[in-house]
């Protein structure tokens, strides 16, 4: 009898059957070049991926500092234009210093672990990304988890805490759209010597004065025990993150974050391409508003014709689906329909309830807002 060995991913399909039977595969599904559908899926929220300036820039960097940043920033990886990025991402948002790093999720990494460290303390919503869960767990800090949005409990949570502590929340949520307390949380931070720490992610280029993002909407920008992060992949159409804060935490960053320092740096064609986005949206600062009138109308219109859904503080829709079948089927009635919209289930979603997230962008008309509602609408038929 000839021996078979053990399978060593055995396990593996133990729980792709298990994922199968509860609904919850997940698979890729490659998106053509040219636009198919209408698009209420990606984060693209002033549309400027495809802006032919924003590509411009991108193509133009590539070809002159090359296709890659060839090592990390403090070997080869640093270019004049990762300056100029720099300079220009803490101009706009109104920070003293920001250093850019090859994604929104490396950026979150870098300044939990970096402000955060074993002994210290960090408060962290219980909707935050889960960047910022990792950046908590890899910190090492002792991480209290406080309910949403509750500026009360994150005070709670802080008081009697000595050493180093901060408390760390999404501006926008990105599931939900919902915005952060952010002056309430402010406040709870500054009466025990915090730090707050904002992930913008979903309100640059969306909130604020032209787009400035969410601490500038809260007149916490450049304040100094404030820390933002940010990522270059949403409204500015590009990919990448950054982190931006008051001078000497940037340069504590450079020296420790290992996120920074152990990573390529930032291609050149997405600091080009981020560049060009920000030049194009301090000349068209009517982009934000445009987004967030965009989602207003989205939401009006859903919940005119009995869908359950959050009104959204920025350019995401959350609307709300019974089940994770619910979610699915409905998602997919409306990509049958010409209509692409993000679809979240557990466990992405770790309150356990479905949605469907439609993104709103400062590019999209009238009538596509029209046809975006009705297809909606016709695909998830509100309950009786
Ligand atoms: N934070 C939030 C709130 C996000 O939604 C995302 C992206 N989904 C990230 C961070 C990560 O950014 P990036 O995609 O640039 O890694």
């Amino acid at each position: 009898m000839s021996y078979a060995p053990p399978d060593p991913f055995g396990w593996i399909d133990d729980e792709a059957g298990r994922r199968a039977a509860a609904g919850l595969v997940r698979s890729l599904r490659p998106r053509p070049a040219e636009p198919d559908l209408l698009d209420l899926a990606s984060n693209d929220y002033l549309g400027l991926t495809r802006h032919p300036e924003v590509t411009a820039a991108a193509a133009e960097a590539a070809l002159r500092w090359g296709a890659g940043a060839t090592g990390s920033r403090l070997v080869t990886g640093s270019t004049t234009l990762h300056a100029e990025l720099e300079d220009a991402l803490a101009a706009f948002c109104g920070f003293e210093a920001a250093l850019v790093f090859s994604s929104g999720y490396a950026a979150n990494l870098a300044a939990l672990t970096a402000l955060g460290a074993p002994g210290g303390l960090i408060v962290s919503d219980a909707g935050n990304h889960a960047s910022i869960v990792d950046g908590c767990r890899l910190s090492r800090a002792a991480t209290a988890v406080v309910p949403h949005a509750d500026p009360d409990a994150v005070r709670k949570a802080l008081d009697g805490h000595t050493g180093r502590a901060l408390a760390v929340t999404d501006s926008v949520f990105s599931v939900d759209g919902d915005a952060a307390p952010l002056a309430g949380l402010a406040a709870a931070c500054r009466e025990s010597g915090a730090v707050l720490l904002v992930d913008d992610a979903h309100g640059l280029g969306v909130l604020g004065e032209g787009g400035r993002g969410a601490l500038a909407a809260a007149g916490l920008a450049g304040a100094p025990d404030t820390v933002a992060t940010l990522t270059l992949s949403k409204s500015l159409g590009s990919q990448g993150g950054a982190v931006l804060g008051p001078a000497r935490v940037i340069t504590h960053l450079v020296n420790t974050a290992r996120t920074f320092i152990f990573d390529t740096g930032l291609a050149p064609a997405a600091a080009g391409a981020a560049l060009g986005a920000l030049r194009l949206l301090r000349r068209e600062p009517e982009r934000a508003g445009r987004a967030r009138e965009a989602a207003a109308a989205l939401y009006g219109g859903l919940t005119a014709a009995g869908l359950t859904a959050v009104r959204p503080d920025a350019a995401v829709v959350s609307v709300r689906a019974p089940s994770a079948e619910d979610a699915v089927r409905w998602a997919a009635d409306c990509r049958t329909a010409g209509v692409a919209v993000g679809c979240f289930r557990p466990p992405s979603v770790p309150d356990g309830v479905s949605r469907l997230r439609l993104t709103a962008r400062a590019d999209l008309t009238d009538r596509q807002i029209t046809v975006a509602v009705s297809t909606l609408v016709s695909a998830a038929p509100p309950r009786a």
